[in-house]
């Protein structure tokens, strides 16, 4: 029982909290809060257009066919980029993980993304997912940084 009054004491102490806040107009609100609450977890807000179309870039059914000739470019990122069914299938479906998705996308082209789109059998949109998965990224802070050298290869030559 003793619990139970705590409880209710702390939520009406809440709301009388924000309400004082609303009224007197402190503190930031709608969207302004919301990134305020939320960026630092990387969690933009989408926007309606957003939203719908968020369903065509789950319709991947792990056929492979999109990593098909993705060796050069998963050797070459020493182990950021995996492939694009990876990325499909997990690097894209968790917001909070879209920044280091953002620098594993940059391993492949919008062109080859294209590519990919006409063989692909279920007709995902890998440039409008990279893009949506870029932009997230980028309200947050944008692709985790690059480090400066990757154990697995060669120092680059200088050009
Ligand atoms: S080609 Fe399409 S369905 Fe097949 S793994 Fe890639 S995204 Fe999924």
């Amino acid at each position: 029982m003793r619990g139970r009054i705590k409880a209710l004491w702390l939520l009406a102490w809440a709301l009388i909290g924000t309400l004082f806040r609303r009224a007197f107009g402190g503190g930031a609100s709608g969207l302004a809060a919301f990134r305020e609450n939320y960026d630092a977890d990387g969690l933009p807000p989408v926007t309606e257009l957003e939203r719908e179309r968020m369903s065509e870039f789950q319709r991947c059914i792990a056929c492979g066919l999109c990593d098909r000739g993705e060796a050069g470019r998963i050797r070459q990122s020493g182990g950021a980029y995996r492939g694009v069914m990876p990325l499909v299938l997990a690097g894209s479906r968790s917001m909070p993980d879209f920044r280091a998705a953002a620098y594993s996308f940059s391993f492949v082209s919008d062109e080859v993304l294209a590519e990919k789109e006409r063989i692909c059998p279920t007709g995902v949109p890998f440039r409008a997912l990279a893009e949506f998965v870029r932009a997230k990224a980028a309200a947050v802070g944008g692709p985790l940084p690059l480090p400066t050298r990757v154990p697995s290869l060669a120092p680059k030559k200088p050009s």
